[in-house]
């Protein structure tokens, strides 16, 4: 890349395995069914999470919003965390363009809904109350530092959601970092939703695309509604081979970026002025903060940092910023990084 560029893993650029494959797919009209590389990286993706089939989508957002849609339906609720990525980041999209209503809990400090709560308030039908029809859980969870939520807690979901007839969508964005964070294959998380969305996009460098995957009827349903949202893609399987090398060569390798957050996170630890809690960092995401001495804010240092070293960094809230690792930044850059920033806080 032309950068270091640590604002997020969707700037990653697809590898040079990824461009030869593109170059090379075999493609036909997906809309018809007949794009065989788009066919074997759905068939590929649902076996990596347990599932009957795949669906290739545009985005997670596409993916999620796609997957919600075909569990639940106008005035149909959807429980949800305040926090999570579809209730903040994603236009509001499930009530504006699908009219389901979220039924919103304060998740904890990891990113999950009390489960005694979710229990607590599951209505009874009567023809007042809107039908709850879905959990929306989210792995891992980005707006608690990309933290890989151990799979108790998504068994506790599935045993509420099955005695309550509901349904469970995982936005899996980061699946494959949560796995690889807490040690485990993808598919030992996903065993307790009926569906789930992956990125294609982030940390596994693709340049497009997620997946969503479960039943083989769910996916027949959900292939309607992504049509409806004109997500009928065509001679998609350009995309598509690049996404196959994803899920074959990117997906352990992702180990090295959460031991190059680790190390930033540490070095950032060891640094006058900034503020972090390393217990959080367990996967490819670094939140941390000024600490409140330092006079410049966040948005004077991301500009310096640009402009002096062309590291790319992102603020979060009023004194935050959150940094994220993927394939093209190396550990040498980890070390600029820190370098420079403890540099900026020194003058
Ligand atoms: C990035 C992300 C999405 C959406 O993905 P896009 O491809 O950017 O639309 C959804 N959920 C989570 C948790 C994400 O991090």
């Amino acid at each position: 890349m032309d950068r270091i560029d640590f604002r997020s893993d969707t700037v990653s650029w697809p590898t040079p395995a990824m461009r030869e494959a593109m170059a090379l797919a075999k493609v036909g009209d997906d809309v018809y069914g007949e794009d065989p590389t788009v066919n074997a990286l759905e068939e590929l993706a649902a076996g990596r999470v347990g599932k009957e089939a795949g669906l290739f989508v545009a985005s997670g957002t596409m993916g999620n919003l796609v997957g919600i849609l075909a569990h639940a339906t106008r005035g149909d609720e959807m429980i949800v965390g305040h926090d999570s990525h579809v209730m903040m980041w994603e236009t509001g999209s499930v009530a504006s363009l699908g009219g389901v209503v979220p039924k919103v809990l304060v998740t904890d400090e990891f990113g999950r809904m009390p489960i005694e709560l979710i229990q607590s308030i599951v209505r009874m039908e009567d023809v007042h109350l809107p039908c709850h029809r879905l959990i929306h859980v989210e792995n891992s969870y980005g707006n608690k530092g990309g933290y890989p939520i151990p799979t108790d807690y998504f068994a506790a979901i599935k045993d509420v959601a099955s005695k309550n007839n509901l349904a469970v969508h995982m936005d899996g964005a980061r699946l494959f970092n949560a796995a690889v964070a807490l040690g485990i294959e993808a598919g030992q998380i996903t065993q307790y939703v009926d569906s789930v969305t992956f990125c294609l996009s982030k940390g596994l460098s693709a340049p497009v695309g997620s997946l969503l995957c479960g039943s083989k009827d769910y996916i027949h349903k959900a292939r309607r509604v992504r049509k409806s949202l004109g997500g009928g893609m065509r001679q998609a399987g350009i995309l598509a081979a690049a996404g196959v090398v994803a899920l074959d060569k990117m997906v352990d390798r992702l180990a090295e970026d959460h031991e190059r957050a680790r190390r930033l996170a540490v070095g950032l630890s060891n640094i006058a002025g900034i503020q972090i809690n390393l217990d959080m960092v367990k996967s490819n995401i670094v939140f941390f903060k000024l600490a409140d001495d330092v006079t410049l804010s966040p948005q004077e240092v991301t500009r310096q940092m640009r402009e002096e070293a062309n590291i790319w960094l992102g603020t979060r809230g009023s004194r935050g910023f959150r940094a994220v690792t993927h394939y093209w930044i190396k550990t040498a850059d980890v070390d600029v990084f820190l370098d420079v920033l403890e540099d900026l806080l020194q003058r």
